[in-house]
């Protein structure tokens, strides 16, 4: 199994199975629900343990959770815990829409306090940090081999990208340096005792100590939005490696969602949130859009390519109403998701086979085998649905309503979809 890493700039290979593959990925910062851009390192890292476990790897996933940080703050003056630990639901509750299970943790930062000052009082003892002003920063000169994983150095770059946190510090040696410790300042409702003083965490140190908090000082592979590359990732070498921790072996970087040609960010407001989309495609169709396009480059997110991922979707369950038949090369399947987890290959591959069990068992690797089970819904169901489409078509309601009863009652659940039929049925869980 061979995969793509940011910081050699080509393909590694995974150690031989049983590993172990302990993987790092950076989730959300939770301060609204996550927009389906957001769920797709998700979606990817739940993939890869799966697929990993299935070709006998013993697969250790975290992926945190960012509750406290300068956005939440903003977003909820006075209120950001609240706010944070409500949004935290909110995205457990929606990537659980997957149906992909959950990683083996997902720590949050607010819960990972006394390891983040542990880390931060070794930096400081070991002169790659220091205190001012209530506040403590790294020290970029003391890490030689900054810049490397993102081939950018910090100068006049990291003062003009932000990114997540606000890094304009006055206390600052060198505008490169960053915090990792923040003093209280007035107006934020969350803060923690430090031998600095009281304040928070930084962003960049969260990671850090949680990856090596839960992995240990050295694991197999790190991930997160090619968005992270720089600063973050940059900052979580330089402060595990400033330890002489060996930290990450493989970066693993996914290409952003786009809409209407731009990336999808919260900042530009240009964004659907994976509720919203869970809710009009469902979740097989969503799921064979994310393995329509390969995990390193970018991905175009509008409702003619949701259209024929939901078509996609249909031809597999067509493949189960008829009968089976032979043939189907396992090998070919796998040899697609060893070579740099190539999921669009492996999905035509897939439209291949008519062997229900081959099948089966390839949809099982990405969460699909319902698309077996969907398959066989009941011809009187579906004629039920149908009128009920229609009811609703015309604003009789009150039918729909009673139909939707009906089909209720007898197991099945129907969910309005925006493509042909206009509706899809699914086993009540
Ligand atoms: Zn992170």
């Amino acid at each position: 199994m061979r995969l793509y890493d940011t910081a050699t700039r080509g393909l590694r290979e995974l150690p031989p199975a049983p590993g172990p593959v302990r993987m790092y990925f950076c989730g959300p910062t939770v301060y609204q629900r996550i927009h389906v851009g957001n769920a797709r390192p998700f979606v990817l890292s739940m993939w890869l343990k799966r697929w990993l476990e299935d070709s006998g790897y013993d697969v250790t996933l975290v992926e945190n959770i960012t509750d406290v940080n300068d956005k939440i703050y903003a977003a909820a003056p006075g209120a950001s815990a609240k706010l944070a630990a409500d949004a935290s639901d909110w995205y457990v509750e929606d990537t659980s829409g997957f149906g992909l299970g959950r990683p083996d943790r997902e720590p949050k930062a607010t819960e990972s306090i006394p390891e983040i000052v542990a880390m931060i009082e070794q930096l400081v003892a070991g002169g790659h940090a220091y205190p001012a002003g209530g506040d403590v920063y790294f020290r970029v000169a003391s890490f030689p081999d900054y810049g490397k994983l993102s081939g950018r150095h910090g100068d006049e770059e990291a003062t003009r990208n932000p990114s997540e946190e606000d890094e304009a510090g006055e206390l600052k040696d060198d505008p490169r340096d960053f915090a990792l410790w923040k003093a209280h300042k007035e107006g934020e409702d969350t803060r923690w005792d430090s031998p600095w003083g009281r304040g928070r965490p930084g962003w960049h140190i969260e990671c850090s100590a949680m990856a090596e908090t839960h992995l240990g000082p050295v694991f197999e592979i790190h991930g997160g939005g090619i968005d992270l590359v720089f600063p973050h990732h940059e900052n979580e070498i330089a402060q595990s490696r400033s330890l002489g921790h060996e930290f990450a072996q493989l970066w693993m970087h996914n290409g952003m969602l786009r809409l209407a040609g731009e990336k999808m960010s919260k900042s530009l407001g240009n964004i659907v949130s994976l509720r919203e989309a869970l809710e009009t495609w469902g979740r097989e169709t969503l799921l064979v859009y994310f393995l329509g396009g390969h995990w390193r480059k970018p991905l175009d997110y509008s409702d003619e390519v949701l259209r024929q991922a939901a078509a996609q979707a249909e031809s597999f369950r067509n493949v189960f109403r008829q009968p089976s038949e032979p043939g189907g090369d396992w090998e070919a399947f796998a040899t697609a998701l060893d070579d740099d987890f190539n999921t669009p290959e492996a999905l035509a591959i897939l439209h291949g086979w008519r062997n229900h069990e081959l099948l089966r068992r390839g949809l099982e690797v990405f969460g699909l085998e319902s698309l077996a089970e969907s398959a066989s819904v009941p011809r009187e169901l579906e004629e039920l649905a149908r009128r009920r489409a229609e009811a609703r078509g015309r604003r009789d309601f009150d039918e729909g309503d009673r139909l939707r009863g009906e089909i209720e009652a007898a197991g099945w659940e129907v969910r309005d979809m925006d493509a042909e039929p206009g509706f899809q049925l699914v086993p009540k869980p």
